[in-house]
């Protein structure tokens, strides 16, 4: 799409590959600031494919870990503002990956600022160098995976708590889905 931010993306591209860009945004919320976005020009999320979807989380997941790691983050947000109603603003999904630090103020509230060239080459720096680190060393952890899964299995007994629409959980037969024409629906989300 011609006028589309993220299509003429002209910013730091931290990674890219065929499926989506990641890049550091020309005003972000606190210093290391990412944004992975698809090549592919997608409104909102459900008209991405899944291995687009996937692709997005992997890297934001990827990104995430190099704050931890190259920007000594605390807790990171990753957040994807979908539709008109969550205030997205650009016609093209995005994930927000954003490092975040004990008294940093920053809520969910978000006012931008305007970094020095000095102090975007560092982040760039910090994160492009962590995100090559990870590349040799990302394998999943079988046994923390295990223990992930005894946790959220647990979670699941837990009395009175709700449940997202369409999963069952173990040998609970699934709810029926409402059928929504699925272009009437994006309709109503679309920036
Ligand atoms: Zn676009």
């Amino acid at each position: 799409m011609a006028d589309c931010a993220y299509c003429g993306f002209k910013g730091s591209v931290l990674f890219e590959d065929e499926k989506v860009v990641a890049a550091l945004p020309s005003s972000p919320v606190v210093p290391g600031h990412a944004v992975v976005f698809p090549k592919q020009h997608f409104q909102i999320v459900e008209q991405a494919p899944d291995e687009t979807v996937s692709r997005l989380f992997e890297v934001a997941n990827k990104l995430s870990i190099a704050m931890f790691e190259g920007l000594r983050a605390q807790g990171t947000n990753l957040i994807v503002m979908d539709g008109l109603g969550a205030g997205q603003k650009a016609p093209h999904v995005a994930v927000d990956v954003v490092p975040r630090t004990n008294g940093d103020g920053l809520g969910f509230t978000w006012p931008s600022r305007k970094l020095s060239d000095e102090q975007m080459g560092l982040v760039e720096t910090q994160i492009k160098d962590a995100m090559l680190e990870l590349s040799v060393s990302a394998a999943p952890v079988p046994a923390a995976d295990a223990e992930w899964k005894g946790r959220e299995a647990g979670k699941h007994k837990e009395a009175g708590e709700p449940e997202m629409e369409g999963e069952g959980g173990e040998g609970e037969p699934k709810k029926p889905r409402r059928r929504v024409d699925p272009f009437m629906r994006q309709l109503r989300r679309l920036p």
